[in-house]
This record gives structure tokens, C-alpha cells and sequence, in this order.
């Protein structure tokens, strides 16, 4: 507790919600039928932390919750300083009538990016290349242990969006195109809230995790409007009701089922074709929120808003309030419109157009969530686990995930993995930048280039793999004498939008990136590492790179990518969304009509195993015993057996990657995510003979 921690004695009260024996139920019950109505709106608030009036707003609005959001000003910079000011937010909280805490909400997208220090991951869209649940599973332990750690109990992670078009400016927070993809790296919410009855919040090492952005944020058609601005973040997703369903709402009733204790809604609208209601935005959709998320699906923890997302609503400000809270939504995220909120919604109610019953339903919802967490137990930071905050054990997790989640896309001569005997040439703009390989939402919303957070770049990783390495940024003078260039390329840091907007927001490589590759990859055999948060046009360029790798945003740990390039480990990763050739083709997804991309949904080679001999009779042998450990529930051997397959094709394609082969190839790789093994290497069969 802090310093200055006044005589306030929690049990002092004897009243039945502060008794921890008791069933949570019980204690919202006792404490709800206490609150009068303007406590209770306070509870359904959350305010920005730098606009509280320095905490004194916390009693006055009886607030129930603050953020340091991505718009937020900026916070602080240490684990001690994050601890303490929480803690001083907790003290006003602890000076209201009834003590309730305050739950403290950040974005942890990958690892505690807030804090400099702290172990930062791949973003999603590089987890969802590692196909690996389990190494989804500890990367969210980790960022709950190191969030927790900080006095934060609440994470707005993961995103579940499904990236449907790669122009989104968000594609990055998505595990992939498939909803397969997706609902397998759900053990993320695992590793961060603990077991899915949700007994293990209380621990300290666990927090609170949300489930973004429902429902279809990424299935927003691209186009621009008339004002000149993009469409596609927060814009429409068109859809039947068929493709809603199986695309963008399965996430969510996986993460629902797992137990997820906070979803919030997308900025975006939905209109589902034949519905007859045309778009309307998330925010405002009660069929969705109060009929699909709660009824339909059972979700029983709270709905948080979006960042100021109900004021996008039509009509005045007592309609968005009104029409929001009737949706579905618990908890409003209004950073500095709180005074405004609270108000509102308290004439709301008296005047009889929102029901006191809706009020209680959504506070109960949000104290079951405190009692869950332990906080009124336990209000206070418990910073023990704060030295393991970047540790080498939590790096090391980084570190694997980084490795994992490398694509190999191309390998000409078997160019990669790099030996340590070569004499390497590495440039490009993202050669040695921890800013660029980390992405947005790290340190700051937008993030930034430089070598801003503790960690290893890919050049100072391939260093300490004991490489021979040169180093020229703009690769200035590629001269002969070295036996390989490796030229890392690609996005600089953005946030939701339409991503990189200094490069005309395209999918192309920057005229000095394309200028790097050029010059190297004349010059001698190249490997070009592509690091981005989507897939960049290569175009005929391809022709000119010996290997090339999608590396996706990496994180801090760039050691992890020097494991693969040096041999260290094998390249087992593979492409979460489609790889397309031209822009023309956007949007481009496994299961569309003509699927025609430069590698397709699930390509990746891999130098781990042997490339088994045989033709088709060794696929058959395959589909067999795919089909029979699918029986047996075997999942292990049927994955192995399948990723058999996949290389006896990649073996025979070789580049010629034709539609014939790209449509077989990538649907299998939906198959052996829903656990049908002999259909997948069927499938993969298929793509063979057409090779
Ligand atoms: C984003 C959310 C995020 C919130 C708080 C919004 O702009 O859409 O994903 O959780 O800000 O930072």
C-alpha cells in the first residue's frame, strides 16, 4: 500500500460483501442493494487516467474505472511508477463509501508494450504463423505476469479480428484470415486470465482479458469516401448472415467458452444482407450484443465501449447513451467525456428510458468482475513478480515465438539457413531497428523507428549467432567479395488506420526498400526479410531474391529470427493470410472464387525435416493414417502426417504456384486446423496432382 495510506479499515464495515468466504454472488447482491443510483453509473464508467483531476474525480463521479488508453497522454515509464500511481488512484477509490476499487485497463496487444523494459512479442498476425496454441498459451502468461506485475488487472487483448483485407491499417492485431486460425491461438486468453472458471484471476500473475473487436472489425469494405478519408477501419462489413457467422462471430463464442471475462464492441458497423436494418453501427446493435454475445452465446462477463465510440453514434448525446446502454453495453469507455456520461445516464434512467433492471444487470457484471480479480481483497499493486519483467526466462518466450512465427517463403538452393562460415551483407531499413520490428502499440499508440525498447535487433541477433556480418543501412556499397546479402526490409510503425501513410498507405515497398533490394540482389545471392505487419507486394522482383521471408513484427528479441536464419532452429512457420501478387487482387482470401496469390493462406517451407520421397502412393499411405490418428483423436500424429504432405507438395511446386494448387493447398490448411486430418492431405493431393 502507499506510503500515505490512511486508517481505513476494509473490514471494518462487517457488511456481508466484504466477507471473502462468502459466494461472489452473494456480495454483488449485498453491495448493489446498497449503491444508489449515482454510484452505480460511476461504476459503468471509465475515465482517462490523466484526466481526473489528478484522482479527486474518482470520489466525485464515484468512478469505477480508468484506462491509459492508445489516445491516452503519455504514461509512465518504469514498474515502480505505474505501481505507484495506480496505487494513488486505488487510495481515492478506497476514501468512497463503499471502497470499491478501481479496475485499471491498458492495452497489452503484445506483451506490456506500455513499459520500456518489458518483454515485447510478435504481434498477432506472427503468433498466428506459428500455428503453435501452446506458445500462445505462455506468451499471454507472460504478459499477464508482466502486466499484473505493474498493478494493472486488465488487458484489451486479444484482438480476434478475422483480417479480411490487408489494406486495414489493423491487420497486424489479427491472427489470420481463417476464423480456424484464429479460434486455435485462442489459448491466449488462457495464459492471460489463468483457467477458464476464472478462479485464477486473483493471482497476481493473471489478469483480465478482452476479447476485440465485436463482431466483423475485420471484414470492413475498402474505398474511399467522399471527404477523401479510407473506409476501412471503422468502416462497413457487409456480410450475409452466413458469413457472420462462420467468419467473424465463431471467435467469440470460442473466447466466450474459454471463459473471456470483457468483450468490446468494433467501431466499425454491420450490415448483414436481408436483415433490412442497412448499416448500423457495433455500438448501437443490441441483437448483437444483448441477443448474440449475452443470450445466444451466454456471455456473463461486461462489455466495455470502444474509445469514445458511443459520440459516433446518430442523434444527441443522451441517444448514444441511452441507445448504447439498451445494446448491451456495461462499462462505457469515456476518457474525458466521463462528467457528461455519468450525468446523462443517470436523467436516462429517471426519466424512465433505460431500466433500473438494465443498470443492475450491467453493475453486477462489472463487481463480479472485482470480486473475481480479488481486488477488493487486494486493491493495492502486488509488484512481486515485477523482477521478472523482461527477464531471460520471459525473453526466452519472445524469443521462440519470434522464431516461430518466420515464413519462409522462398529458398532457392537451399540459400538459407545462413552458414557461419559465409561472409553475410546485411541492409535495409530494418536491419537493426528495434521501433520497426516491434511495430505500433509499443511505448506508444503509433509506436516508432529507433532504438527505442531493451532488446536485440535482427543485425545484433545474427551477431551473436557468431555471424560474419557487415553492416550498410542503405546498402550503399554492395560490393563483391561476400557470399551472401540479406537486406531486411519494410513497414515503419502505425496504429489502426490504414497503417503506413507516409507510404501512400500502400502494400508496396518504399522506393528506398525496393532500392536496397535491387542493388544487393544484383550484386550477389540474397535472402530479403520482409518485416511488416502484412504482406507487401513483390511483384517480378521475386524472380531477382534467392530466399525470402516474412518476418511479420517480430518484437523485441530479434535474436529469434537470427536462430532461424543461422540454423539454429528450423523455419516451421506459415502464412496466416494470403500473399497476393498486385494490388488489383485485394482482397484476396483462401475460399474465394479465383485464388490466384503469389503464395497462398498456409505456404511456408521448412527446413526441418527431410523432404520425404514418394509421389502420390506415399500420399495415400498418408491419408490413411491422417484419417485413422483423426479417429483415434490423435492430434499430434495427424498434424505430423499432414505436415508430411504439405512438403511432398511444396517439394513438386516449387515456385510455380498456380490457382489449380493454391486453392487445394490453402483449404487444406483450414482442414488440419479443425482437426480433419485425412481430408487436409486429400486436399494437399489434390494440389499435388496439380502441380
Ligand atoms: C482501439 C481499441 C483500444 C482502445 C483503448 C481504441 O482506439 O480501437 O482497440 O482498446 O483504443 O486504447
Amino acid at each position: 500500500a502507499p506510503a500515505e495510506t490512511p486508517q481505513i479499515v476494509v473490514d471494518a464495515h462487517g457488511l456481508p460483501y466484504l466477507d471473502a468466504k462468502l459466494p461472489f454472488r452473494r456480495r454483488v447482491a449485498d453491495l448493489l442493494s446498497r449503491m444508489s443510483l449515482a454510484e452505480k453509473a460511476g461504476q459503468m464508467t471509465q475515465a482517462e487516467r490523466g484526466a481526473v483531476g489528478g484522482g479527486g474525480d474518482i470520489a466525485t463521479y464515484a468512478l469505477g474505472s480508468l484506462l491509459s488508453g492508445g489516445g491516452s497522454t503519455p504514461t509512465p515509464n518504469t514498474p515502480e511508477a505505474w505501481a505507484r500511481m495506480i496505487d494513488a488512484f486505488q487510495l481515492r477509490a478506497q476514501a468512497t463509501r463503499f471502497q470499491i476499487p478501481l479496475i485499471y485497463g491498458v492495452d497489452a496487444v503484445h506483451g506490456h508494450n506500455n513499459l520500456a523494459g518489458a518483454t515485447v512479442m510478435p504481434h498477432n498476425i506472427g503468433m498466428g504463423a506459428t500455428r503453435d496454441p501452446e506458445l500462445a498459451e505462455r506468451a499471454g502468461a507472460v504478459t499477464a505476469a508482466e502486466v499484473r506485475a505493474t498493478g494493472i488487472p486488465w488487458d484489451f487483448a486479444p484482438c480476434l479480428c478475422v483480417s479480411r483485407d490487408e489494406r486495414w491499417g489493423r491487420s497486424y492485431e489479427s491472427f489470420g484470415e481463417d476464423p480456424a486460425l484464429v479460434q486455435s491461438m485462442e489459448t491466449v486468453i488462457q495464459g492471460l486470465q489463468g483457467r477458464a472458471d476464472g478462479r485464477d484471476l486473483s493471482r497476481n500473475d493473471k489478469v483480465l482479458a478482452t476479447a476485440k473487436h465485436f463482431v466483423g472489425d475485420g471484414g470492413t469494405q475498402y474505398g474511399s469516401s467522399t471527404t477523401g478519408t479510407y473506409t476501412i477501419d471503422q468502416g462497413v462489413t457487409k456480410v450475409t448472415r452466413q458469413q457472420l457467422e462462420a467468419v467473424h462471430l465463431a471467435p467469440f463464442q470460442t473466447a466466450v467458452d474459454r471463459g473471456i471475462g470483457t468483450v468490446m464492441p468494433s467501431y466499425s458497423s454491420l450490415d448483414v444482407l436481408g436483415d433490412g436494418q442497412g448499416p448500423v453501427k457495433m455500438h448501437a446493435r443490441a441483437d448483437m450484443i444483448n441477443g448474440v454475445l449475452k443470450n445466444r452465446m451466454g456471455f456473463d462477463g461486461f462489455v466495455i465501449s470502444d474509445w469514445n465510440a458511443i459520440d459516433q453514434l446518430p442523434g444527441d448525446y443522451a441517444s448514444h447513451v441511452r441507445t448504447s446502454v439498451n445494446a448491451g453495453l456495461d462499462m462505457m469507455m469515456v476518457p474525458y467525456g466521463y462528467k457528461d456520461f455519468t450525468g446523462t445516464l443517470v436523467d436516462e434512467v429517471r426519466a424512465g428510458r433505460i431500466s433500473e433492471q438494465r443498470i443492475d444487470d450491467a453493475v453486477s457484471r462489472i463487481l463480479t468482475q472485482k470480486f473475481e480479480l480479488g481486488l477488493f481483497e487486494h486493491p493495492y499493486a502486488d509488484t512481486t513478480g515485477a523482477a521478472a519483467i523482461g527477464s531471460p526466462a520471459h525473453r526466452a518466450v519472445a524469443r521462440e515465438a519470434a522464431a516461430e512465427s518466420q515464413v519462409l517463403l522462398k529458398n532457392t538452393g537451399g540459400l538459407l539457413p545462413l552458414k557461419k562460415s559465409e561472409k553475410v551483407y546485411v541492409a535495409g531499413s530494418d536491419a537493426d531497428d528495434i521501433g520497426n520490428q516491434s511495430g505500433g502499440w509499443t511505448l506508444t499508440w503509433q509506436g516508432s523507428s529507433g532504438n527505442t525498447a531493451p532488446g536485440t535487433t535482427i543485425l545484433q541477433g545474427m551477431r551473436a549467432a557468431g555471424g560474419n556480418v557487415t553492416y550498410s543501412k542503405d546498402a550503399s556499397a554492395p560490393t563483391d567479395g561476400y557470399d551472401v546479402g540479406v537486406v531486411v526490409v519494410g513497414e515503419t510503425p502505425y496504429a489502426e488506420g490504414v497503417g503506413d501513410v507516409g507510404n501512400g498507405h500502400s502494400l508496396q515497398l518504399s522506393a528506398a526498400d525496393r532500392a536496397a533490394v535491387d542493388r544487393v540482389c544484383a550484386a550477389m545471392k540474397c535472402a530479403v526479410l520482409i518485416v511488416s505487419g502484412r504482406p507487401q507486394l513483390i511483384g517480378d522482383r521475386l524472380d531477382r531474391i534467392d530466399a525470402l521471408v516474412a518476418s511479420w513484427l517480430p518484437g523485441t528479441e530479434g535474436e529469434g529470427v537470427a536462430d532461424v536464419l543461422y540454423g539454429r532452429r528450423p523455419f516451421t512457420g506459415q502464412l496466416p493470410v494470403t500473399w497476393p501478387r498486385s494490388e488489383s487482387q485485394l482482397p484476396i482470401n483462401v475460399g474465394d472464387e479465383s485464388y490466384d496469390p503469389q503464395f497462398p493462406y498456409g505456404w511456408g517451407l521448412t527446413t526441418l525435416t527431410r523432404v520425404p520421397q514418394g509421389g502420390t502412393a506415399t500420399l495415400r499411405a498418408l491419408a490413411l493414417a491422417a484419417t485413422a490418428a483423426e479417429r483415434a483423436g490423435a492430434d499430434r500424429a495427424g498434424r505430423e502426417l499432414v505436415a508430411r504432405a504439405r512438403l511432398l507438395v511444396q517439394e513438386k511446386v516449387g515456385q510455380r504456384i498456380t490457382e489449380a494448387v493454391a486453392k487445394p493447398f490453402a483449404d487444406a490448411d483450414h482442414l488440419l486446423l479443425t482437426g480433419r486430418y485425412g481430408k487436409a492431405v486429400q486436399k494437399l493431393t489434390e494440389a499435388y496432382r496439380a502441380a
